[in-house]
């Protein structure tokens, strides 16, 4: 079956199975998880399943639950020759998707269907949309043509301009491999999570929840920049003139900045992995589908006192954090107080 090549996915897929029985299909989702290559995959089992011709399962609404992986239609989304499957990519050199190829792209999708049930616009790399190919879309993301259904796939959901997520429903799909970056960065996610469970929904919690997040990134400031100071002239001991020691100073600290960053980048990124476990558990699905099963006795006390919803209000939040930190001239304190007071746990 087409949703069984996404054995990991499972809870995801069943999620999606639920709103296909349901007959509650959005008309445009943003995808995230870890890797393109599987995000285009659930993008070609949807698309199998919404079209197959002789579905194994179908739902309480009409729609195939499941694709048969052998029909005409099965085999023409797995050879990419579907005449109503679309993709655009952003041409590699510019890493950008331009204007010209979204009018291409949108052309397509306002063509009457061909054979399938379903048309089905992809856009990999939906942060590649700049702003003038993003401006384009929106009349069709917010009302594509009858029986067409657009998927957004992302690695950077926080770079996703904000005027097409807030069109989309969110699918999660999380990770291949275990979210945490580098050494040293789950104890304090352990930290966290355990504060979080036995948080009482008071002010005073939630800031020292914010308390455990701050001082785990000051920690990582501090020790990159005494890394990188002592890889450097100024580390070495050597005499160096007063204008070169200036020189040196400033590369130094656009250094330690763009690598805590990247640093600060990760250390959200592991938290809305738990946040992802949080939304599962939500969901009521088993526990061996956890990205974190250490963090397992946290995860189900906050997925105890939440809805779905807010689950993945709480996902959207942290993204929304990170996107906040992206941008230039944002004081960071601020933005890190904002956003995680506003975190449902
Ligand atoms: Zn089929």
């Amino acid at each position: 079956m087409a949703w069984n090549d996404l054995p990991l996915h499972e809870p995801v897929t069943r999620a999606f199975q639920r709103a296909l029985d349901g007959g509650r299909l959005a008309h445009a989702y943003l995808v995230t998880g870890s890797r393109m290559k599987t995000l285009e995959l659930f993008a070609r089992s949807l698309a199998k399943t919404l079209n197959c011709l002789q579905p194994p399962q179908l739902g309480g609404s009409g729609l195939p639950l499941d694709a048969c992986d052998r029909c005409a239609s099965c085999e023409k989304i797995d050879r990419a020759g579907h005449p109503d499957l679309f993709w655009i990519r952003s041409e590699s050199k510019s890493r950008q998707i331009r204007v010209k190829q979204m009018e291409g792209f949108l052309g397509e999708l306002h063509l009457k269907p061909n054979e399938a049930r379903y048309k089905l616009g992809m856009i990999v790399e939906a942060e590649c949309l700049n702003d003038e190919s993003a401006n384009k879309f929106l009349k069709t993301l917010e009302e594509p043509p009858p029986r067409t259904l657009l998927l957004l796939l992302t690695l950077a959901p926080e770079r996703v301009l904000e005027t097409l997520q807030s069109r989309c429903q969110r699918v999660f799909l999380g990770g291949e491999e275990p979210p945490g970056g580098e050494a040293g960065e789950q104890p304090w996610l352990e930290a966290f999570a355990s504060a979080a469970a036995s948080n009482s929904g008071g002010l005073l919690d939630r800031y020292r929840l914010l308390g455990v997040l701050t001082k785990q990134l000051e920690g990582v400031r501090e020790e990159i920049r005494e890394r990188l100071e002592k890889a450097s002239l100024l580390g070495s001991g050597a005499e160096i003139d007063p204008e070169m020691g200036e020189r040196l100073e400033k590369e130094l600290d656009a250094a330690v900045e763009g690598e805590y960053r990247r640093r600060r980048g990760e250390l959200l990124a592991a938290l809305s992995w738990w946040l992802r476990d949080i939304w599962l558990g939500t969901l009521g699905t088993e526990t061996g589908a956890r990205q974190l099963p250490a963090l397992a006795s946290a995860t189900e006390a906050v997925a105890r006192r939440l809805k779905p919803e807010e689950a993945m209000a709480n996902l959207e939040q942290i993204e929304r954090t990170q996107r906040t930190l992206n941008s230039t001239n944002v004081q960071e304190a601020l933005a890190l107080e904002v956003g995680l007071l506003k975190l449902r746990l």
